[in-house]
This record gives structure tokens, sequence and C-alpha cells, in this order.
């Protein structure tokens, strides 16, 4: 028998954490996991899943405004916040049981309660238990930042908070430029306040292909979202209910909820990390090799804590990969290249690879093909629109080595095309396959001219 009291201890019961848990227990290990909150960590409670929610429900303003050239005539609608956000915590409620009932019938001893690393076997539980593990796997997860500190900082809400509000605040100020900040935005203007972005860079999205940035911006713009940029919020007065937010350009706007969305920090701090001497990398995230393995050879690290590529999918990716590895006798990295990712703003955005930039940097010869159009839905509802399409192609190869999409349907789409891209397809694959008409998608397939002129004009 091993002297430890389990196989595996598992801290943090977010996505990577329960996946970890769950591959390890069934190769046969004897696993335990502890959570603070709640099982699911942020995707399921207070991220991705609740996010999406709230998302479809602030797309129907635009399909019922869009159905009145389709010869609808509508009731007049109203929308009630309580009503979506108790909906929301029932459904979340659901996957949270779901999830640790999963567990259990795994076989995994879920702990509710906060865990700390002792030392390289041992961890330490807050109501003073301590388990030996021949394992440790570390899936803290991250937590929103506010940036340096400004007078009125703690007015400020970050996500976390956004998914509870007691009403519909009628005028929003969101501080960011990422994916948390136009999500929020689009959220929030969809369910009819009014949304000041504002974004300390030249443009939102730093970091996504300049087209999809000056696209998305244009059309958030269109739907009536103020976007502010080169400034940063300097102060926020509390008067009453509301706040006065002071920016660095010296403009002052009224507010109801002033959120910040400016990036989120591993959980490295208060879990003994570095009393055991696991090495923190300079992004801040808990430095691992390719087997997420850390520094101090029984504990690992997987998911944002890790900082790596901060996406759901990819720390269950890792959970998996870990779980195989050390439990299943079957070394398995993580491939991070190629990792498709969607931001649910209005428009969506889906890429996968490289931007335009990045292969122009990288590559002796790039080929760029865009096709800007009014997609055909957006013909007899008037909506003001247009999907932005681009392939950036390695001009030696031939390889599609970036896909971007701006518009309805893009996370979808970019789903199945990064099937193709993770391939290695070339352009002259995405020629050959036949297109299916009418749908946005396939202009995918469609596109002949090299960029400069798009294939298909906004007005057409
Ligand atoms: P991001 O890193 O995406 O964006 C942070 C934004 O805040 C950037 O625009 C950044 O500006 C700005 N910022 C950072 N510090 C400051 C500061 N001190 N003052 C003013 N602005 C500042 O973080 P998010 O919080 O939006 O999201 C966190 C992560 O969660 C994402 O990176 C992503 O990995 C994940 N996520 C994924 C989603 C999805 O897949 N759909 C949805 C939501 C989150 P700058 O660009 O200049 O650095």
């Amino acid at each position: 028998m091993s002297d430890y009291d389990v196989d595996l201890f598992v801290i943090g019961g977010g996505s990577g954490g329960v996946r970890a848990a769950r591959v390890a227990a069934q190769h046969g290990a004897r696993v335990m996991l502890a959570e603070e909150y709640r099982v699911g960590g942020t995707c399921v409670i207070r991220g991705c899943v609740p996010k999406k929610l709230l998302v479809y429900a602030s797309r129907f303003r635009a399909e019922f405004e869009d159905a009145a050239g389709y010869g609808w005539t509508l009731a007049q609608s109203s929308f009630d916040w309580p009503t979506l956000i108790a909906n929301k915590d029932k459904e979340i409620a659901r996957l949270e049981a779901a999830y640790t009932a999963m567990l259990e019938k795994a076989g995994v001893t879920v702990v509710k309660i906060r865990a700390a690393v002792a030392d390289a076997h041992t961890v330490q539980m807050t109501n003073g238990k301590r388990v030996r593990a021949a394992t440790i796997l570390i899936a803290t997860g991250g937590a929103p930042t506010f940036g340096d500190p400004i007078p009125g900082i703690e007015h400020a809400i970050s996500s976390n908070e956004a998914f509870h509000l007691p009403s519909l605040p009628p005028q929003v100020v969101i501080q960011g430029g990422g994916y948390i900040a136009v999500e929020f935005a689009g959220i929030f203007a969809g369910l009819g306040a009014h949304v000041t972005l504002v974004y300390r860079g030249e443009n939102i999205l730093r970091g996504f292909d300049d087209d999809v940035r000056a696209h998305l911006r244009m059309d958030m713009e269109k739907h009536g979202i103020r976007v502010f940029t080169g400034c940063k919020v300097a102060a926020i007065a509390r008067s009453g209910s509301r706040f006065s937010v002071q920016l660095s350009s010296g403009n002052q706007i009224s507010a109801d909820c002033v959120m910040f969305a400016t990036g989120r920090a591993p959980n490295v701090s208060r879990i003994g990390l570095q009393e055991t001497g696991v090495a923190i990398a300079k992004n801040g995230g808990v430095a691992v090799d390719e087997y997420s393995r850390s520094s101090v050879a029984s504990i690992y690290a997987i998911g944002d804590v890790t900082n790596r590529v901060n996406l759901t999918p990819v720390a269950i990716r890792e959970g998996h990969a870990f779980a195989d590895t050390v439990f299943g006798g079957k070394p398995t990295a993580v491939d991070h290249v190629n990792v498709p990712t969607a931001v649910f703003a209005d428009p969506e955005v889906g890429v996968v690879g490289m931007t335009e930039a990045q292969a122009r940097a990288r590559l002796p010869q790039t080929d760029v093909y865009k096709a800007m159009f009014k997609p055909l839905k957006a013909t007899l509802s008037g909506r003001d629109t247009t999907v932005l399409i681009k392939l950036v192609v390695d001009g030696l190869t031939d390889r599609v080595v970036g896909c971007h999409i701006v518009g309805e349907g893009a996370a979808e789409m970019i789903q199945a095309a990064a099937i193709a891209v993770k391939m290695g397809a070339k352009k002259a694959d995405f020629d050959a396959t036949m297109a299916l008409h009418p749908t946005t998608a396939e202009e995918l397939v469609t596109m002949r001219k090299k960029s400069a002129s798009y294939a298909r004009e906004a007005a057409e």
C-alpha cells in the first residue's frame, strides 16, 4: 500500500481540475478534490456559460427589430432582468450539481473547503485536516484584476458581480478592451443600457487581427456603443446610487454601474506555492513544462493558474493530458498552436491562427483574402451590418495560416474552419470545397481575389 492518503489531490474544481480528477480516477487513482466556492469554476459559475446565456438574452432585441422586415408585427416587447438572472442561476445550479455528481460517480472525494500546499506531498485544509498525496494538482484558475488604484476604485465591479446585479443598469461604463469588456458591452447594450467602453490603447482587442479590431469597433458603434480609446478611467465618485466617472481625457460620464474588465491574474497566492518552492513564471502563472509539471516534481498545474492560453477547452485538455501522463501511462503534451477562439461580442468574432501582421512578420510571403459583405438576412431586415471574412495564407506553401471572421455565427463557423487550419489545409483545398449556398460561410471557399480589393463589396 502507498504511504499516501490519496494518489492525487486536486486544488480547484473548475473545468480543468474536474476533468483531471475524473480521468485520474478512471485510471484507477484515489482522488480527492477541494473547492472553496462552487464546483464548476469560472467557466460554469461566473464565466463562459452564464455569459453566453446573457449573450443569447441580449440578442433578442435585434431579432425582434429584424422581424418587421420579414412581415412580422410583434406586440410591445419588454425585458425583465430579475427573470433572466433567476433562470440563469437555476441553470448554473443544475450544472454545478451535475459536475459534482459526475465526480462522485467516478469515485472522486469532493470536499468543499479551501486547501493549500503545505509541502511537496501534503495539502492543508482550512478545517485543520492534512492529506498526504503522491501528486498534487494546482487548478486554482484566475481572478479579475483592477489595475492601478484610482480614487473611487471601490465602486467598480468586475464580471463576477455583473452576473448578480439586482437590476439592469441604464447607463454603464466599462473599462478595458479585451474579451470581457467587449462581450459585456454587447450584453448590456443589447438588453437596453447605454454603454460607454473606455480603452487605454489605440483600438480594442489588442492581439487580434487589425481588420477584425476595426470591423468590430465600427459595428459596435453602429449598434450604439460609445467607444473611447486612448484614455482611462481616472476617478469614480459616488452620488447616491449614481456614479460620476472621470476619464484621463477630461471627459466626465454619469453611470449607474462602472465595470472594470482589465484582465485576470493567476490565483497563485495564499496556497503555499512559494513556501514549497514552486517556481512562478514571469507572466505570474505557475511555471510548468510541456506535461504541466512544476519545478517541484510531485506538483503539477493546469489551466488559468499557469497563464498559458486562458481558455476553458485548453484547461480541460491540459487536465486530461495531465491525468493520462501521470496515471494513464501515456505521456501527453498539449499542443497550444492554432487554438480557435471566439469573442461573443455584438457582432461575434471567431479566429484561428495567425493575424495578417504576425504572418507578415514571420513568413517570407503572405497572401491575404478578404471579403466584406452584407449578410442576406440583413437585406429584408434593413439592419446596417456587414460580415468580415479574412484568410491569411502562406504565399510559398499555400497553407491557410489564419482565418478571421466577424459577424453572426462567427464562433460556429470558426470551430469548423479550425479543423482545416489545424490539419494544414491549403488555400487550394478551401477552393476545391463546394460552396454551400446561401450561407455566410460559403465565402470561406469562394474567395479568389487577393486582398486589397474586397471580393464582395459591402454595398452588394
Ligand atoms: P484581457 O486580457 O482580454 O483584456 C484586458 C483589457 O484590459 C485589455 O484591453 C487591456 O489593455 C486592459 N487593461 C489591462 N490593464 C489595464 C489598466 N491598468 N488600465 C486600463 N486598462 C487595462 O482580459 P479580460 O479581463 O477581458 O479577460 C481575461 C481572459 O479571460 C481573456 O484574456 C481570455 O483569456 C479569457 N476570456 C475568454 C473569453 C472567451 O473565450 N470568449 C471570454 C472572457 C474571457 P491592453 O490591451 O492595452 O493590454
